[in-house]
């Protein structure tokens, strides 16, 4: 017998139920990837993923190969490929990990009405894609979801997650089902100068080292900007490379407030999943309804451009919106002050900075970029509406002597220490040898403007 296992989000083979599952049914199985053009048709297939996808793809293919199998790729609508895979091989089932987006329940329903025509079973796998399944801890009282953190965390600390599934020893591919090349990261253009190197051993030799080195001090580190201690593991967790549940054990086995810290954040993860789950239009609507009179796209055009291109005149903005250019990724601190000041200090609405960041980020998420901006927007759940991050004084508290900014933004360089985050107060010839643009708003301006529009004035 055989077996089909779709690969989405999950491109690992550690902790993976659903190629367990597979295994465990069929004496092959064929892992599969489909490259559907329906994800770059709707824009969310940006190079920085596409390099990163291609790594992920390469390391999953190559632990396949270390235990007799490989990658199967195929290009085209994911339905009809997975459909047309399960027919050639006359598998009997199909497997794969439940997604939250409306992307993924379209994919699970179409698969399920194709399969079901040529008698093939579809198994889809909760608890691969976040660590605790959307729908496993609802609150009392009959709502769908948790739309407050903390109580949220509660109850999603008391679940008993699974212990991690060990990679298979050994997976039989069917010689004759034919595969695609797979997809190669030298061939991606325009991918940013330094993504990281993607795939699942890239990731545990991460965690390993991070967790050995940097998990202790999580907890108070984990907003210094020039620090940089944070995991980034997020584009590993995005592509699924590495499992949220193994990395709960991993954190909770060594233990201590860093770790605690650092699963606390797995558990934010695992809670815009839920949020997005119950409510697939807040990807692209208000979680609430604010009627929020956004300056309209053509007023704010030359605002967004200083934002997008790091030429604000605020140097911590300006060093994060090109840290983000140049790595595909922000510290969180700095995509929380970036993103208030998009949308608050400049009043644009958070769908434009939402789209800018995914065009850029290796983690680009369609769960938590979205949830995240609608946080800092106001317009999400278990948000402060009214709270506005001044960026002098993020970079003040999180940049005391200004190294993070000097890292990104090379025209202020030559700035010593603390004088760097307001190149205005310089002396005239100092300032007037820096090839830096002058602040694009007033700050008070800009506060003024969003609580007069807030109706809070
Ligand atoms: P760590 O601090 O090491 O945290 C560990 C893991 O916890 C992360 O890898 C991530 O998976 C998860 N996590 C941490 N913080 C959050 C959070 N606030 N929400 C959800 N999960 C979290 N994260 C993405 O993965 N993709 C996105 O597209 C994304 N867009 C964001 C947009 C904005 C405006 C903001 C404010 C945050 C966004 N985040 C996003 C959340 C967070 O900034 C990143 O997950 C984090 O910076 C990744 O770095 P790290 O792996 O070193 O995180």
């Amino acid at each position: 017998t055989t077996a089909v296992v779709l690969f989405t989000s999950d491109l690992r083979l550690s902790d993976h139920p659903p190629l367990r599952a597979a295994l465990r049914a069929a004496d092959e199985v064929v892992p599969l990837f489909v490259q559907d053009p329906g994800v770059r048709a709707a824009g969310f297939e940006a190079p920085n993923r596409r390099a990163f996808l291609a790594d992920c793809l390469a390391s999953l293919d190559a632990g396949l190969r270390k235990r007799g199998g490989r990658l199967v790729v195929r290009s085209g609508p994911v339905v009809r490929e997975t459909a047309a895979v399960a027919a050639e091989c006359g598998a009997a089932e199909v497997h794969l990990a439940a997604g939250v987006t409306r992307y993924a329940h379209h994919r699970e329903e179409g698969l399920r009405t194709a399969l079901e025509k040529d008698g093939v079973e579809l198994h889809v796998h909760d608890a691969v894609v976040t660590a605790v399944a959307p729908g496993t801890v609802v609150p009392s009282g009959g709502s769908d979801h948790f739309a407050v953190f903390t109580p949220y965390f509660r109850r999603w600390s008391d679940v008993h997650l699974r212990e991690p599934l060990g990679a298979p020893r050994k997976v039989r591919v069917p010689a004759e089902v034919r595969s695609e090349e797979l997809p190669r990261r030298a061939d991606v253009p325009d991918v940013s100068p330094d993504v990281p190197k993607g795939g699942e051993d890239a990731g545990r030799r991460l965690f390993q080292r991070w967790r050995r080195e940097d998990m202790a001090g999580y907890e108070d580190d984990h907003d210094d900007l020039p620090g940089d201690g944070t995991s980034r593991l997020s584009p590993f967790l995005h592509f699924g490379a590495l499992s949220p549940a193994e990395l709960v054990h991993l954190a909770r086995e060594r233990g201590g407030a860093g770790a605690e810290a650092f699963v606390r954040q797995l558990a934010w993860r695992d809670f815009h999943y839920q949020v997005l789950a119950a409510r697939p239009a807040s990807a692209e609507k208000d979680y609430r309804t604010r009627h929020d009179a956004w300056r309209s796209p053509k007023q704010a055009e030359a605002d967004v451009t200083a934002w997008k291109e790091g030429r604000t005149g605020y140097p911590i903005v300006d060093a994060a919106m090109r840290q983000l250019r140049a790595e595909g990724w922000m510290h969180n601190r700095a995509r929380l002050l970036t993103a208030s000041f998009l949308a608050k200090t400049l009043y644009v609405d958070w769908r434009v900075g939402a789209r800018h960041f995914l065009d850029l980020l290796v983690d680009g998420d369609l769960v938590n970029n979205q949830m995240n901006w609608q946080w800092v927007a106001g317009t999400g759940t278990d948000t402060r509406p009214h709270r506005v991050l001044n960026p002098l004084v993020q970079a003040k508290r999180f940049d005391p002597q200004g190294d993070y900014v000097r890292r990104y933004v090379p025209e202020l360089r030559e700035v010593a220490g603390r004088r760097v985050h307001e190149p205005w107060k310089l002396p005239a010839e100092q300032r007037a040898g820096l090839d830096y643009p002058e602040p694009i708003v007033d700050l008070d301006e800009g506060l003024k403007r969003f609580k007069q529009a807030r109706g809070r004035e």
